[in-house]
């Protein structure tokens, strides 16, 4: 069994303390590289449930990986993640971190619905069965069931009308749509979206934005990364700006915009706004 030893290697880095409870993420001193390059650089942050925390900063700035961690598409090198209580891909036994099996892995994963900019639906299969695959492939779920909660979703993200529709039959709003839908189906605990409205034409923004905010009311802890700025005022409880691999500053959305304490902050609302 691999035997990995992750911690702060950060000069004085704290010892990881254990969430707490009314924490659905936890991000502890997070350190994360590609070969000689460090994308994250110690990050630290804490999402509660049923917040929505938005993540903005220039291109390259380690959004991605940073959602990419939690769901543990990626390992990290420093640091622990928690999610809902939970350490992600790892088991803490005797101080040592233990790397989870595959199929522990696949089970953490299950709890987080992940929404990208590319939608990724199957080109084959109808808006409905999209939304049923996992559940009726991974969970097993009955069909009919499945079946009658894929019509549910879709009806929620307002696509009663579309469900046998193939991806290639519906707009890029709409396939982003079933897309939500999907990662719902699974029942998740937290959902993050990395820029789910960037690859979509300006009129269609606006119908998955407004989905986003539905979710948003009904108590769903999402992270988003976005550069949609007026849905991080309107909706984030909190906003986190990222800069170079490592978090410049974070708060209250409307005080952050309207006062931001950083140059580099300052520099890239500047461009956005
Ligand atoms: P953002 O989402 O903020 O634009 P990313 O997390 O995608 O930033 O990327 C941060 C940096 O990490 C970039 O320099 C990118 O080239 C690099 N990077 C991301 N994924 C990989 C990978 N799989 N292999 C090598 N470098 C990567
Ligand atoms: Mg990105």
């Amino acid at each position: 069994m691999t035997d990995l030893t992750v911690t702060g290697d950060a000069p004085g880095a704290p010892e990881p303390s254990a969430p707490r409870t009314g924490e659905m993420v936890r991000v502890e001193n997070v350190y994360k590289s590609f070969g000689s390059t460090e994308v994250l650089k110690g990050i630290d942050m804490v999402v509660r449930p049923a917040e929505v925390c938005c993540m903005i900063g220039p291109s390259g700035s380690g959004k991605s990986t940073l959602l990419r961690c939690v769901n543990h598409l990626e390992k990290i090198n420093a640091g622990r993640i928690w999610v809902d209580g939970d350490l992600v891909g790892y088991r803490e036994r005797g101080g040592k971190l233990h790397e989870l099996r595959e199929k522990e892995v696949a089970a953490q994963r299950r709890a987080i619905g992940m929404v990208f900019q590319r939608f990724n639906l199957f080109p084959h299969l109808t808006a409905i069965e999209n939304v049923m695959e996992a559940p009726v492939r991974v969970t097993r779920l009955a069909k009919s069931t499945a079946k009658t909660e894929a019509a549910a979703l879709l009806d929620r993200v307002g696509l009663a009308d579309k469900l046998l529709n193939y991806p290639a039959q519906l707009s890029g709003g709409q396939q982003q749509r079933v897309a939500i839908a999907r990662a719902l189906a699974m029942r998740p605990k937290l959902m993050l979206f990395d820029e789910p409205t960037s690859a979509l034409d300006p009129e269609l923004v606006g119908e998955v934005l407004d989905v986003m905010k539905g979710l948003a009311k009904d108590g769903m802890t999402m992270i988003v990364v976005t550069h949609e700025i007026g849905f991080a005022r309107e909706v984030g409880d909190t906003l986190v700006f990222m800069d170079g691999g490592v978090i410049v500053e974070s708060g209250d959305p409307r005080v952050v915009l309207a006062n931001p304490q950083h140059q580099r902050t300052k520099a890239f609302l500047a461009k956005v706004l």
